[in-house]
């Protein structure tokens, strides 16, 4: 099998809601959204897309992504998207780093392999949980009152799960989390997300004063070397995600125990392929993983849910389903979708969901 043809989609995904990070430092409305569909000479096709959270929150460009696909695609055309280690290997020759531009094609490739396997991804993978997984929401607010009715507007949809975004003054985040805590359901799982928002001082102030909570922080500070000056002089779980984009990353942390939660967003770390090897050594080290895509469409969804579903029930917390804070839906309401505050693993082979092309509208580029 061959690939013959890669063609590479341009849509802007407007959020319901405007969305602030680091307690209001910065806001987010449009996402821009990659869709690349990859043809093959057995008249399989496959879907990738790579949605990063705009383009001031972490070094990702949706631009990027199509700039790199020009840079890539050469060297990708003829390959067998079934061999996505060959593919991995002729996109890191090609251009080296830019991770998230590489992961719409390794995402297409394995829905290709799954569907000429007639396996669901995680199942091409491995072995994939059915066990439904908790989705995780995203609740970026400024004060008290905006924290409650996000969480309520959730809760609403029957999520479980919470991301709450912190990492401003520290004296409001420490009165959002106790409130948030004051008014947490039995059973719910929230996660106090900083967002690289504090300074080695600030994070050990908050974690200090909230340490009778015993809450998780997910990147508390900018970098591995912030939140390892920090390891040991607090008591709480501590989730690395903006700085864990690379496999020297991941051993980094689990070698230099910087992290006890691994979470993994799968256009940042390059794709399934990459992020598969994460999985390993955070299991290997006893660290727990969230699971996400880092913006986008019910695909980029469905593409995290596949590797969560390979990660012990045990050891995944949960995934997010960025579909949820859209305003569009390129796929006409297919694929997994928000059941309870769950998402649940499709059976169909290969990704399991494909946008309608017609809402693409015309092609950014196409490679022969
Ligand atoms: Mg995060």
């Amino acid at each position: 099998m061959k690939i013959t043809r890669i063609t590479v989609y341009h849509v802007d995904l407007p959020l319901e809601h405007p969305y602030w990070l680091s307690g209001g430092r910065l806001k987010f409305e449009v996402l821009d959204a990659t869709l690349v569909k990859i043809e093959t000479d057995a008249g399989i096709t496959g879907w990738g897309e790579g949605t990063p959270w705009g383009h001031t929150y972490v070094p990702a460009h949706g631009p990027g992504i199509r700039a790199g696909i020009e840079t890539m695609a050469p060297f990708v055309l003829g390959l067998d998207p079934r061999h996505v280690l060959d593919v991995e290997r002729a996109m890191d020759l090609a251009l080296p780093g830019h991770l998230y531009a590489k992961s719409p094609i390794d995402m297409a490739c394995w829905d290709i392999a799954g569907q000429a396997a007639d396996l669901p991804i995680a199942d091409l993978m491995g072995g994939g949980s059915r066990t439904p997984r908790p989705i995780a929401s995203s609740v970026g607010a400024k004060d008290i009152e905006e924290t409650r009715a996000v969480i309520d507007r959730y809760r609403a949809r029957g999520y479980v799960a919470h991301s709450v975004k912190i990492g401003g003054d520290t004296t409001r985040d420490i009165a959002r989390i106790r409130d948030v805590e004051n008014l947490r359901h039995d059973g719910e799982i929230v996660l106090y997300d900083v967002n690289r928002g504090w300074t080695r001082q600030q994070a050990l102030r908050v974690m200090s004063a909230c340490e009778d909570l015993k809450v998780m922080f997910e990147q508390p500070c900018e970098s591995l070397d912030d939140i390892a000056a920090i390891a040991g002089k607090h008591a709480s779980p501590v989730s690395v995600d903006e700085s864990l984009v690379t496999l020297q990353d991941a051993t980094r942390i689990a070698r230099d125990g910087l992290a006890e939660i691994f979470g993994i967003k799968l256009n940042r770390v390059g794709g399934l392929t990459k992020a598969a090897r994460m999985r390993d050594v955070a299991l290997a080290h006893g660290i727990d993983m969230f699971v996400m895509a880092t913006g986008g469409s019910v695909l980029a969804d469905t593409e995290a849910l596949h590797l969560a579903a390979t990660i012990p029930d045990a050891n995944c917390h949960a995934v997010w389903a960025c579909q949820d804070m859209l305003t569009v839906d390129i796929a006409g309401g297919r694929g997994p979708r928000n059941i309870d505050g769950h998402l649940h693993l499709p059976e169909t082979p290969g990704l399991g969901v494909q946008p309608d092309e017609d809402r693409l509208g015309d092609p950014a580029a196409v490679y022969t």
